[in-house]
């Protein structure tokens, strides 16, 4: 028996709704697959970071450059805490 165009078009539209979700895990896996790479790893030598207190804020570094990484905020927070040292410093007075 042919299937009818309605059935043919159900079963064309539910394959390409599988692949859309096969797709869309395949991403997942990527990226968390990525994420388990890079998270906590220096960007310029891959090496561990570790969580140190620069006063009351806790900022990553780089277990082999030494490199320090700041969060969203965590310089301001820095900033905060040090009477504007950093501030003189990255933006000096014209
Ligand atoms: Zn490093």
């Amino acid at each position: 028996m042919k299937p009818s165009s309605n059935e043919e078009e159900y079963f064309l539209k539910h394959e390409a709704e599988l692949a859309k979700k096969r797709q869309a895990e395949l991403l997942e896996n990527e990226s968390a697959k990525l994420k388990s790479q890079y998270y906590m790893k220096c960007p310029k030598d891959g090496a561990p970071l570790e969580t140190i207190k620069v006063g009351e804020v806790s900022v990553d570094r780089c277990t082999s450059c030494a490199g320090l990484w700041l969060d969203a905020g965590e310089l301001e927070a820095i900033e905060a805490q040090d009477g504007g040292f950093l501030r003189r410093l990255f933006k000096p007075h014209r």
